[in-house]
């Protein structure tokens, strides 16, 4: 590690921080030595209507895995992200909602937002809807979304959110695995100007749902749909049906909250279940440190609400800190490549979160169409969703923030509710690539494939010590495969599924999905020093690196490649290619097969699916497991006619 890859807390802002240096350590140290005292503290940062005498009951055993926080607890998770606020901040903007067409905007106070959740509370509530039910949103990035969802955990009802890209068949899927009686949808969504039939496909999906009887539609674009009789209705209709008043109900901390499905990279979705006081506490202050969140800041975080993101960083965390927070319906793309930043200068966003696919994928447009904006709001950037190459970090760093702005590189998974690895923002000088440290409370721990506990600088994989409060309490309806997931491979501590590497500093590096790692002639290799040094060079976009079988080495290096823009694939630059990483990295990571790669297949969220590149690179494209998270399946296609390995 070069002296240059260290880009140090800005002074000034270490100066007003929530955390500096001095109190990171301190705190951090306090959290992990007594994580009931430090946890019992920070509970206090959301109100309670019976406050909870308990703190933490958790065991990991097989026999007795149970997860508890905050447990004689209650409290309304609503009234914490609207009520609380309204005496104080009722005319402050809880959202800003900026539409796909730049022309269309609208702000919504607090006090607005708490009248619209009162009314769509008793909008659901006249449909039947109770306490424990669970209801699916199927929706685009609009306001009614964190409407549905802030109404749904006001009367007690478990929203799942199923990300408005998905097919008919994933939706049905995901409805009939946790037995939703009631879906809401839109006419249909807008993306980059494209229409996205959400109601045709609900309406697909809902034949082989016979149980789910409700179906509440948003207008958006205002299309002709299908209808039926005593299942539809829309949601503007019956929101003038009903009046504004609500009361929260009251829910103990454990009650679930949500079910989410992961995002599908190496298998099956999981569903994932949330409860309540936990999750919440868990949220807030994360967002409040991680984004150094201060009243009066602009906040933006560029998820959609099908993704986990969008969940604790777009409405629960932010919402339950008075936060203002921007909900944008479109892509990065459209109507041009500025978009981001114009949005930006638009809003005078001031902390903008966004995934590595996108910084990449801007990237490859050049600066010109960053730099042409002013971005003078920006304070602090994020990263989330897969490792950001050091490459993408650098161009985030210096051509988006103006090498004025810290990047805070959050490392954690749906499983987690919250950032468990990440640094903040006044107290974590940063590495380029590296997630950095632990969160408060968090005690990562290296282990190789025997469970055997490293020590200082090593390579392994990331499991967690014990709980914190964000973490999902099961897989919804299988409380076995929650054990056998995340329990099984060494007991007695959380397996995250992901490698990590850590240095000398105690700062954390992921290096892929585990069941990504490649072994060449004995040596254990990330995919994400490979794809990273493959990124660095000037001609390549984007990569992609899998294991394939190899009769000498056990496994060789296949490297799927997309060039940046104009640049032409001949065999000159693939043997380039092959010695530039064999400079960056060593012999060992050396490609043995470099296929040229116009797209990637990618999960919906936008994250690499390795595990189908790896079927393509066996030659094994025959059997390619669940597909149904593919954002695009003709990439697939091109990819198996021009593979190499035959
Ligand atoms: P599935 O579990 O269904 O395969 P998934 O793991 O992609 O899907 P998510 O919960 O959305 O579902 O993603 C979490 C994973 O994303 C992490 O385990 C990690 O592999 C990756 N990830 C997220 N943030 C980062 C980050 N900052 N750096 C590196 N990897 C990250
Ligand atoms: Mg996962």
């Amino acid at each position: 590690m070069t002296v240059e890859d260290l880009y140090p807390v800005p002074a000034e802002l270490a100066k007003s921080a929530w955390a500096d240096k001095a109190n990171y350590e301190a705190m951090y140290r306090a959290s992990v030595e007594d994580p009931a005292a430090f946890w019992g503290e920070h509970g206090k940062r959301v109100d309670w209507i019976k406050p909870y005498t308990q703190v933490k009951d958790v065991s990991y055993d097989k026999d007795d895995l149970h997860i508890r926080w905050y447990y004689d607890g209650t409290l309304n998770v609503s009234y914490n992200c609207i009520d609380r606020h309204l005496e104080t901040k009722g005319d402050r903007t809880a959202i800003i909602w900026e539409g796909d067409d730049p022309s269309d905007d609208k702000t919504l106070t607090y006090r607005e937002l708490h009248e619209e959740v009162c009314k769509f509370s008793n909008v659901l509530k006249a449909q039947g809807i109770k306490k424990g039910d669970r209801v699916t949103l199927y929706m685009p990035m609009v306001v009614e979304a964190a409407v549905a969802m802030l109404a749904c955990a006001r009367i007690g009802a478990v929203h799942s959110i199923v990300f408005g890209g998905f097919s008919p068949d994933a939706l049905a899927g995901r409805i009939r695995d946790c037995e939703s009686n009631c879906v809401i949808t839109a006419d249909e969504g807008l993306r980059g100007g494209k229409t996205i039939p959400l109601k045709e496909n609900t309406d697909k999906a809902l034949e082989s749902c016979p149980d789910c009887t409700t179906c509440i539609v948003i207008r958006r674009t205002g299309v002709e749909t299908g209808w039926v009789a005593g299942r539809d209705v829309w949601y503007h209709e019956e929101m003038a049906k009903v009046d504004a008043d609500c009361p929260p109900e009251e829910m103990n901390a454990e009650d679930p909250l949500f079910i989410l499905y992961t995002s599908g990279s190496t298998g099956q979705p999981k569903g994932v279940l949330h409860t309540t006081g936990g999750y919440i506490v868990y949220a807030a202050m994360t967002h409040r440190y991680v984004f150094d969140y201060h009243d009066g800041d602009i906040y933006w975080c560029t998820a959609d609400v099908g993704w986990v993101t969008g969940h604790s960083y777009i409405v629960y965390g932010p919402l339950a800190n008075g936060a203002t927070t921007l909900m944008f319906e479109g892509v990065p793309n459209y109507p041009t490549v500025s978009r981001f930043w114009e949005v930006c200068d638009k809003h005078q966003v001031n902390i903008f979160y966004t995934a590595p696919t996108a910084i990449r994928a801007l990237m490859r447009d050049g600066d010109e169409p960053v730099r042409k904006t002013s971005r003078s709001s920006l304070r602090l950037l994020g990263s989330v969703g897969e490792p950001i190459n050091p490459e993408a970090w650098r161009w985030y760093h210096e051509v988006v923030g103006d090498s004025r702005c810290p990047i805070v590189d959050t490392w954690w998974q749906t499983e987690t509710g919250g950032i468990l690895i990440t640094p903040l923002p006044g107290a974590t000088d940063l590495k380029p690539g590296s997630a950095t440290r632990p969160f408060f409370g968090i005690d990562p721990i290296m282990v190789d494939n025997d469970g055997k506990v490293l020590e200082g600088a090593c390579e392994g994989v990331l499991c967690i010590k014990d709980s914190w409060p964000g973490q999902m309490r099961t897989v919804y309806g299988d409380h076995e495969r929650f054990y056998q997931t995340y329990f099984a491979t060494f007991p007695g501590r959380y397996f995250t599924g992901d490698g990590a590497r850590r240095d000398e500093d105690g700062y954390y590096w992921i290096t892929g999905r585990v069941d990504d790692v490649i072994n060449v002639s004995g040596h254990r290799m990330g995919t994400a020093e490979v794809e990273s040094a493959l990124v660095a060079h000037d001609k390549v976009s984007e990569a992609a690196v899998v294991g394939y079988p190899h009769d000498i080495k056990g496994q060789g290096i296949y490297a799927y490649v997309t060039l940046t823009a104009g640049v032409e694939s001949t065999e000159e630059l693939r043997t380039e290619l092959a010695k530039w990483v064999r400079q960056e990295i060593g012999p060992i990571a050396t490609p043995d097969l470099i296929q040229w790669a116009p797209g990637l297949p990618k999960t919906r969220s936008g994250k690499i699916m390795r595990r189908i590149l790896r079927k393509v690179a066996e030659n094994e494209y025959g059997s390619l497991g669940d597909t149904s998270t593919l954002a695009d399946p003709a990439v697939v296609d091109e990819l198996i006619e021009n593979r190499m390995n035959r």
